[in-house]
C-alpha cells in the first residue's frame, strides 16, 4: 500500500484511540533550549533521546548537514524565532559522525539529476542567474570544523544576542555518544 494511505489510516486510529494524549506539550520548550540538527535517520530518536530531552523539552530544526548554508535563510530564522519568541535561552549545534553531507559529490549529485531529466539548459540558466550549484548543493569536509564555522556565523549574526550560548557537539549516529565541540558557556558576553 502506498506510504500516505499507511499514513492515513494510521493517523485514523491514532486520533481514535487517543493517544495523542501522551504528547500533550506546549510550544515553550521545557529546557528552552533549540536544537539544530542533520535530518539523518539514524538521528530522529537518537538526536533527542541520548541527550535526556523528553518530548516537549527542546525545539528541533533539522536540515542536511545541520548547516547554515545562508544567513537570512530559514534555518537562521528559526533558530533567531526560537531565541527571541519561542523560549528558547541556549542553542545547541550538533553534527554527526558519518553524515551524508561529509564530503557530498556534487558532480554526482547533479549527474543524478541530470539523469532524471533536469537539462543543462535548465543548470546553465540557474547559473546565469547568479546561484552557484555547487556551492548550494556543497557539504562539508569536516564535521567538527562545520559545527565550529555554523557557531561562528550565529555568533557573527547582525541580529544575535551574544548572551545566548551557543554549545557545539558532535554525535555518534551509532551510540549516541558526544563529543563536546564547545561549550557555549565560557563564551558568551
Ligand atoms: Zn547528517
Amino acid at each position: 500500500m502506498p506510504l500516505l494511505n499507511d499514513i492515513l489510516d494510521y493517523n485514523a486510529a491514532f486520533i481514535d484511540q487517543k493517544e495523542y494524549q501522551n504528547l500533550i506539550t506546549t510550544k515553550t520548550p521545557n529546557a528552552k533550549a533549540v536544537l539544530l540538527t542533520c535530518m539523518d535517520t539514524r538521528l530522529t530518536e537518537l538526536s533527542t533521546r541520548a541527550l535526556g530531552f523528553k518530548n516537549g523539552d527542546v525545539k528541533v530544526v533539522k536540515n542536511a548537514g545541520a548547516t547554515i548554508s545562508h544567513p537570512y535563510g530559514s534555518t537562521m530564522r528559526s533558530l533567531l524565532v526560537a531565541i527571541y519568541a519561542l523560549g528558547a535561552e541556549e542553542i545547541i549545534i550538533m553534527g554527526h559522525k558519518d553524515c551524508g553531507m561529509g564530503n557530498l559529490d556534487v558532480n554526482s549529485v547533479i549527474d543524478t539529476m541530470k539523469s532524471r531529466g533536469i537539462t543543462d539548459n535548465t543548470l546553465n540558466t540557474i547559473e546565469h542567474s547568479g546561484i552557484d550549484i555547487q556551492q548550494f548543493l556543497r557539504g562539508f569536509d569536516d564535521v567538527t570544523q562545520n559545527v565550529q564555522t555554523n557557531i561562528q556565523k550565529i555568533y557573527n549574526h547582525p541580529l544575535f544576542d551574544q548572551s545566548v550560548p551557543i554549545h557545539g557537539l558532535v554525535i555518534d549516529p551509532h551510540n549516541g555518544e558526544l563529543e563536546v565541540i564547545q561549550n557555549g558557556y565560557e563564551f558568551t558576553k
